[in-house]
C-alpha cells in the first residue's frame, strides 16, 4: 500500500455579507451563521488565539530539543515519548525537567503532540542545515580557504498553522465540523459550517489544519488515498505485452500537446491533438502589448513594485487555467486508452527570442506553461496510477519515427525540402512518411522510452534517462478561488484518434 495525500482548501467566510459564502463555490468553509453558533467576529479571535498558543508550545519544544539534541536521533515515536517525559508531569513523572505547565497550562494532550511534531520538523530541518554548514566550513578551512558564510539560525519567530489532531475536532459531517479552540482563556468547542468538495469514497480524512490567509481563516484537510503503487516502468514494458504508453509532445504552436498511444511492441493505437495554443498566444500578446504601452506612457516603473497588476493577473490566470485543462486532457486520453505510462521529453532551457516586448514575453510564458502542464499532468496521472517519465529530447523533431532517417520540415504551400524549424509538416525522403511534425515527435518520444528499457534487458547498458516515479506524499493544494474568477471557456481541440500514418493534421 502506498499513501497519497492531497489537500482541499475549505474557505472561511468573513461574515454574513461575504458574497463568496453565499455563492456556494466549491470547497468553501463557512462559519454557521444562524444562532446559537453563528459567525461572530470574536470567533476569528479564537482561531488566532489557538494558532498563537500552538506556536508558543512549538517554540517551547524547539528549545527543549535544542537542550537535548539527542532526541533528534530517535524515531518520531521515541522522540515524542522522550519530550513528554522531559516536559509533562504525571504520577510516575511528577517533576519533569522543563515543565510545559510553566508556559501554558491545561494544554490538551493531542494539541501538545501536534505542536511537538511541528517542533521536531523544524528542529530536524535546522540541525541538518547546521550540520551541512559545519561540514562545508571544515572542508573550506582544511583547504585554507577563507570562510565567510554565516551559520543557519534557529527560527526567530513562529508562524505555523495549528494542526488539529483527533480529539481537537469531532462530529465531522459534509456540512459542519466541531473544533476545540483556545479562546484566550479556556478551551471551547465551536461548530463551523463546511461546504466542501465531496470526499472521494476511497479517501481517508487526515488531521485538519487552521490556516490564516490575510484576514480569513481556512481549514485544510489532507485526504489520504490508498492504492497499491503501480509496477515500475521497466517491469511494465519488459514483462507485459499488453502495456500501453502515452507519449506527449508539448509545443509552442497551436497544438499545445500532441499525444500518441503506443503498445510496447511499437504499434500506434491512437493520436490526439490538444489545441488552444493560438488563442492563448493571441490573448497574451494583446495583454503584454497593453502592458508595454502603459509602461511607455507612465515612463519609469517604480523599483520593487508590480505594475499593471490586473493585466498580469489576467495573463497568469489564463495560463494557469490552460495548463490545468491541457494536463487533465492528456491524462484523460491516457486513461481512456488504458495507458499506464506517460512520457514527455525533457524541456531543456528557454531559448530567448528576439523582437518586441510582447513577443519575447509571450514565448517566455509559453515555455513556462509547458513546464506547468508537465508538472500538473504528473500528479494527475499519479492519481490514476499512471507513472510519468521523461526522455532525452535530442532530435525528436529531426528524425523519422519509422526509419530514423533525417526528415524534411516544411509548411503547407512550401516545397517539401530542407529543414525549416517550427514548420508543421514532415516528410521522410527515405521511407516516404509524410505527416504532422509534432505527431512524429510524439511517436519518437514514446519509442525512446521503450527502446531504453527494452535495450537494457538485452544486456546492453541503458542510456541515461531520468525516470521519475512521482510518489507524492505531500499536498497538492487545489485552490478554488482562482477558478471562480473567469468562467471556463471550452478551448478548441481536435480528436484524431486512430489516425492513419501519413495524414497531415495541421490546418
Ligand atoms: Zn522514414
Amino acid at each position: 500500500m502506498d499513501g497519497f495525500v492531497f489537500c482541499i482548501n475549505l474557505r472561511g467566510g468573513q461574515g454574513s455579507n461575504d458574497k463568496r459564502v453565499h455563492r456556494g463555490a466549491e470547497g468553501n468553509l463557512a462559519w454557521l451563521k444562524s444562532p446559537p453558533l453563528g459567525y461572530q467576529p470574536h470567533h476569528a479571535a479564537w482561531f488566532a488565539a489557538t494558532q498563537r498558543l500552538f506556536n508558543q508550545v512549538a517554540a517551547f519544544y524547539f528549545e527543549v530539543i535544542a537542550a537535548h539534541e539527542v532526541v533528534l536521533d530517535l524515531s518520531a515515536k521515541e522522540a515524542l515519548t522522550a519530550l513528554e517525559t522531559l516536559t509533562h508531569a504525571t504520577k510516575e513523572n511528577p517533576t519533569p525537567v522543563m515543565p510545559l505547565a510553566e508556559i501554558a497550562e491545561n494544554v490538551p494532550a493531542m494539541f501538545r503532540r501536534a505542536a511537538i511534531h511541528a517542533a521536531l520538523g523544524s528542529a530536524h530541518s535546522f540541525y541538518s542545515h547546521l550540520a551541512k554548514w559545519r561540514k562545508r566550513k571544515e572542508k573550506a578551512q582544511a583547504k585554507g580557504k577563507k570562510w565567510t558564510s554565516r551559520p543557519p539560525v534557529p527560527p526567530r519567530s513562529w508562524n505555523k498553522s495549528a494542526t488539529l489532531y483527533a480529539g481537537q475536532w469531532k462530529e465531522r459531517h459534509d456540512s459542519s465540523i466541531m473544533l476545540k479552540l483556545w479562546t484566550g482563556t479556556c478551551w471551547s468547542w465551536l461548530r463551523v459550517r463546511i461546504t466542501g468538495r465531496e470526499v472521494p469514497a476511497d479517501a481517508e480524512l487526515g488531521s485538519p489544519s487552521l490556516i490564516r490567509r490575510g484576514n480569513e481563516w481556512w481549514l485544510h484537510t489532507p485526504l489520504e488515498k490508498h492504492f497499491s503503487s503501480p509496477p515500475t516502468i521497466k517491469k511494465q514494458v519488459t514483462t507485459s505485452a499488453s502495456t500501453k504508453i502515452c507519449a506527449v509532445d508539448l509545443n509552442l504552436n497551436e497544438q499545445v500537446a500532441v499525444c500518441t498511444i503506443q503498445a510496447v511492441a511499437g504499434t500506434i493505437l491512437a493520436t490526439t491533438f490538444i489545441g488552444g495554443g493560438r488563442e492563448i498566444s493571441g490573448f497574451r500578446k494583446k495583454q503584454l502589448g497593453r502592458i508595454a504601452r502603459n509602461r511607455h506612457r507612465t515612463g519609469i516603473i517604480a523599483e520593487g513594485e508590480q505594475d499593471n497588476v490586473d493585466l498580469w493577473r489576467k495573463i497568469r490566470n489564463r495560463d494557469e487555467y490552460l495548463a490545468h485543462l491541457v494536463s487533465a486532457r492528456i491524462v484523460q486520453f491516457a486513461k481512456k486508452h488504458q495507458a499506464t505510462i506517460l512520457v514527455f521529453e525533457h524541456l531543456g532551457n528557454l531559448k530567448p527570442q528576439k523582437g518586441k516586448y510582447s513577443r519575447r514575453g509571450n514565448s517566455k510564458r509559453a515555455f513556462w506553461m509547458k513546464g506547468r502542464i508537465l508538472t500538473y499532468a504528473k500528479y494527475k496521472a499519479w492519481n490514476e496510477g499512471i507513472i510519468t517519465s521523461r526522455v532525452n529530447p535530442r532530435k525528436t523533431s529531426r528524425e523519422c519515427a519509422y526509419c530514423q532517417s533525417l526528415v524534411v520540415r516544411y509548411a503547407q504551400g512550401m516545397p517539401a525540402e530542407g529543414y525549416t524549424p517550427g514548420t508543421p509538416l514532415v516528410l521522410c525522403q527515405a521511407c516516404g512518411m509524410r505527416g504532422n511534425a509534432d505527431r512524429n515527435a510524439s511517436l519518437l518520444i514514446g519509442q525512446r522510452l521503450l527502446a531504453h528499457y527494452q535495450q537494457s534487458t538485452q544486456g546492453k547498458p541503458p542510456t541515461p534517462l531520468a525516470t521519475e516515479r512521482s510518489v507524492k506524499t505531500e499536498g497538492v493544494v487545489i485552490c478554488q478561488e482562482a477558478k471562480s474568477e473567469e468562467g471556463p471557456s471550452i478551448l478548441p481541440a481536435r480528436h484524431a484518434d486512430g489516425n492513419e500514418h501519413g495524414t497531415a493534421h495541421d490546418v
